[in-house]
């Protein structure tokens, strides 16, 4: 019988209290039940030495903001017993992927969820202020993310953006229902079709004096029952 697939994935951010309620939530928590995956949030800050847990710093040559340390992210990953590809070519290494979440990295597409999906383990590290040493890119991260090209206040929404799209790949995560369409539609590329549900007319305003009485209706081939003619309308639709 087939190994069955499992995802850990653990997030490392000195917001844990954002990441923790949406990583337990849901399909995510559901998944979690289900055996097939392990979401974990970690607090850099547990990674500092100082009496307040200092995990940045001004920035070298000058310029705005800090900049967060390599040390703490350092740290966090060999506590955490990830080897970072400075240290690594152990199988158990190779089946881990560190990735820095980073508005100048490469913008993260459903082909990258797809890849990520096949990991063992993803650990997620998670910038805040000006950014993060280079040295976290260059020696600790295996690669640098972006959801998208805007600039957000910290890596912990692009974190779970990734962890959500990668998770419901999992086999386990999605019901059977939804995986259907998922496979279908998604995997190959193709973005999904307009979907509708009831009611097949929803009356958004009532016949009153001097006013027209107002429908949204859903397309009459989707009710038509041919499911031919449906399959080649979703298909022209997606
Ligand atoms: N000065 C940095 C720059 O121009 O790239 C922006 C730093 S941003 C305020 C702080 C952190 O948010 C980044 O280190 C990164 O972890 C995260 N971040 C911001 N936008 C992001 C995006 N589009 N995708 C992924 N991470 C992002």
């Amino acid at each position: 019988m087939a190994k069955k697939k499992n995802l850990k994935v653990d997030v490392v951010t000195i917001f844990p209290d954002i990441v923790e309620p949406y990583l337990q939530a849901s399909i995510l928590k559901r998944g979690q039940q289900a055996g097939v995956l392990k979401l974990a949030a970690y607090d850099l800050r547990a990674w500092t030495s100082d009496k307040h847990k200092t995990v940045d710093d001004k920035p070298f040559g000058g310029g705005p903001g800090m900049v967060m340390q390599v040390g703490p992210f350092h740290r966090a990953l060999t506590s955490l017993r990830v080897r970072t590809k400075e240290g690594k070519k152990s199988a158990t290494a190779k089946k881990t992927r560190v990735i820095l979440t980073s508005a100048k990295g490469k913008i993260f597409t459903q082909r990258d969820a797809e890849r990520l999906s096949k990991y063992d383990r993803l650990v997620f590290l998670c910038g805040r202020y000006e950014g993060v040493d280079e040295r976290v890119a260059k020696h600790l991260a295996d690669e640098e993310l972006s959801i998208g090209e805007y600039v957000l206040t910290g890596g912990e929404l692009p974190a779970l953006v990734m962890t959500d799209a990668v998770a419901r790949l999992i086999p386990g995560v999605l019901g059977k229902a939804e995986s259907l369409v998922m496979e279908s539609h998604t995997v190959s590329g193709e973005l999904e079709y307009a979907q509708y549900t009831r009611p097949e007319k929803y009356l958004v305003q009532k016949k009153a004096k001097g006013k027209k009485q107002k429908m949204w209706d859903v397309p009459d081939i989707l009710l038509s029952g041919d499911h031919k003619k449906i399959e080649e309308w979703r298909r022209k639709k997606s």
